[in-house]
């Protein structure tokens, strides 16, 4: 997350970005006991963690999900007291190609995966691992995604397999996007089914994000915070510290 900054005024902190970062931050910084502001030019708090309410209706901008391995994501929801609000579920995944749904949720479906000779599969595999085993992924910026897949899993398997993946997450971004984003995304799912479960599920907080931000909001409420929820840039909400409130 990068969206948030802060800067050091005296023993007054204002946060920039009212992101799932800025939030956290000012959270964060609140409970030591110093007076903290939070700006945020748009009209209500989330960024791109953010909701659409039309009428009743609140759901996520963007699709998010959890895994078990998201340790930090984890650790806040159990610090906003959501554990017991978060549901799982047990995923399959599936590859569709040729007008035909074809299976891909264990080893056995992908032995038998029509698309791709055992070569090519071999291949797949060592391109998977490969990404799981990197630990500083800084040289990977170097390397645009495209030209790290093509060397690890082939040019076939790319442009059958990799292509439209890549194509349905970054659109024409893709050809900019540097092989750090495809090993974030393995080393996340990877790490996933290396918990204690040994199966990857994926969890999601009843109520999505709105309900995330409303558990930040009432945190800082009970920090003694005055929002002012006006429209127009920036909105200000103050976070004042805890000894000022004489807690
Ligand atoms: C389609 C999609 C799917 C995603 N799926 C997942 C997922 O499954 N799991 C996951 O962990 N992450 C996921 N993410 C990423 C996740 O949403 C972001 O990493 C996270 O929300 C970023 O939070 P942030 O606070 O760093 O930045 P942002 O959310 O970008 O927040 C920055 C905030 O700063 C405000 N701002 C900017 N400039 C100023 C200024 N000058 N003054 C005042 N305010 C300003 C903006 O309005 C914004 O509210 C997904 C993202 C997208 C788009």
């Amino acid at each position: 997350m990068t969206g948030a900054v802060a800067a050091r005024i005296g023993r007054r902190w204002a946060v920039l970005g009212g992101g799932v970062l800025g939030m956290r931050l000012a959270g964060k910084l609140a409970e030591t006991g110093d007076h903290v502001e939070l700006f945020e030019s748009a009209p209500a708090l989330g960024g791109l963690a953010g909701v659409w309410t039309i009428g009743d209706f609140t759901w996520d901008k963007h699709y998010h999900v959890m895994l078990r391995s998201d340790r930090h994501l984890l650790a806040l929801l159990d610090e906003l007291d959501l554990k017991q609000e978060t549901r799982w579920s047990r995923t399959r995944a599936g590859f569709y190609s040729g007008g035909r749904l074809h299976s891909l949720s264990d080893a056995l479906d992908f032995l038998r995966f029509p698309l791709l000779g055992p070569f090519q599969k071999l291949r797949l595999a060592a391109t998977i691992l490969r990404a799981a085993q990197i630990r500083d992924w800084r040289t990977l910026e170097r390397t645009t995604v495209s030209s790290w897949l093509i060397r690890w899993s082939g040019r076939a398997t790319y442009e059958r397999i990799w292509l439209p993946l890549l194509r349905a997450k970054l659109g024409e971004g893709y050809r900019t996007a540097s092989a750090a984003f495809i090993w974030a995304t393995i080393a996340r799912l990877y790490g996933a089914r290396r918990t204690e479960k040994k199966r990857e599920e994926f969890g999601f907080v009843t109520g999505g994000y709105s309900r995330i931000l409303e558990r930040f909001q009432e945190g800082q409420q009970n920090c003694g915070s005055k929002n002012q929820p006006s429209h127009g840039p920036p909105i200000l909400h103050e976070l004042p510290s805890t000894t000022e409130r004489g807690d």
